[in-house]
């Protein structure tokens, strides 16, 4: 049972046939019709005027971040932002942008900081020309940001002419569980990308979309990047069959997550709210380290991931309900031999 994460999740036989059907042509000029139809339709679906489709979520950030900034710049984000913690220091080394980090509600901070951080200040400092939003928040917990929150922080920023990018890795997890529409996220951000390796489960690729000459700006920086594909439509065409099949069935994992929770509630683990596909364990009372917790899992083939003492459990496509049963049962025999 892997709860590794929702990038294991593997290509269903329908997505493989989808793929093994793709027209294609040549993506790095533009002329491969499936990649140019998956970036059209998520271009409209998040009410932006393009969309350029990228090897992964990581290369859309780095180029976003470049075509937002100059070196010096700072960028304000979540403390713990995917773009600071794991893209191993990519808008330092590729933009030269340093990071103005907010601590916030589990990677949700509000309009009052978002106006504090972007404040006029001092001319020796680094000036903030970029606000990062992650939806849903993967360190913060899978957390979804309220509409409501959302849309204040851009308008402070649009308030101070400062652009926003919001990282959609889990995007259609957040519009999902909020019953919002892709559009509500993409129309108050000058950019934004959804991913379609983690629970939409498609083997590569991500959609970065915003206005024209932004796209333009950033297809320089991912050609530069060595981003720029040939017959890519192989890989779009997985997307596209995500985006028919895998969106809806994201409530499933949302149901999964939220019994894998209660049912570690039940057996005296501490587990942080559940909003989407994530649970974030704390094992702190077994008296096991989390590493230790996670191989006598994985003695038992049930696979979590930690970051640093915290355990997380994603759902995803390749989970069933009964799975999360085992993982379940699995937990429950890793605590009884502790006794
Ligand atoms: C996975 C992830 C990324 C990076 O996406 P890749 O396609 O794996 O490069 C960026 N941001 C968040 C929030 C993610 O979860």
């Amino acid at each position: 049972m892997d709860l590794y994460s929702d990038t294991q999740t593997k290509p269903t036989a329908a997505m493989r046939r989808a793929i093994a059907d793709a027209e294609v042509g040549d993506e790095q000029q533009g002329t491969d019709p499936t990649v140019s139809r998956l970036c059209a339709r998520v271009a409209e679906m998040l009410g932006h005027e393009a969309g350029l489709f990228l090897p992964t979520g990581t290369m859309c950030n780095l180029v976003a971040v470049a075509a937002h900034t100059s070196p010096g710049d700072a960028i304000v984000t979540s403390l713990d932002s995917h773009i600071v913690r794991s893209e191993t220091g990519g808008a330092a080394a590729y933009s030269g942008v340093i990071t103005d980090l907010l601590a916030g509600d589990r990677g949700r901070f509000g309009p009052e900081a978002t106006a504090e951080a972007l404040a006029p200040g001092h001319v020796y400092r680094p000036w903030p020309r970029l606000v990062c939003l992650e939806q849903t928040h993967n360190f913060g917990g899978g957390t979804v940001w309220p509409l409501a929150q959302y849309r204040a922080v851009a308008d402070v920023a649009h308030r101070h002419d400062v652009p926003v990018h919001t990282d959609g890795a889990r995007l259609f997890n957040a519009t999902v569980a909020s019953g919002t529409d892709p559009s509500d996220w993409g129309e108050p951000v000058e950019s934004i990308w959804v991913d379609f390796t983690k629970g939409l489960g498609a083997p590569i690729g991500a959609v970065l979309v915003g206005g024209r000459d932004f796209i333009e700006a950033v297809r320089t920086h991912k050609h530069r990047c060595g981003g720029a594909m040939r017959q890519a439509g192989i890989a779009a065409a997985g997307c596209l069959y995500a985006l028919d099949h895998h969106v809806e069935r994201l409530a499933d994992d949302h149901a999964n997550a939220a019994r894998l929770a209660e049912g570690l509630a039940a057996l005296g683990l501490d587990t942080e709210d559940t909003e989407t596909n994530m649970v974030w364990i704390d094992v702190s009372s077994t008296g096991l380290s989390a590493a230790d917790f996670l191989e006598r899992l994985e003695a038992r083939d049930v696979r979590m991931s930690r970051v640093e003492e915290r355990v997380r459990a994603v759902t995803h496509l390749d989970v069933s309900a009964g799975g999360v049963e085992i993982a379940i049962t699995a937990v429950a025999a890793v605590l009884a031999d502790l006794r």
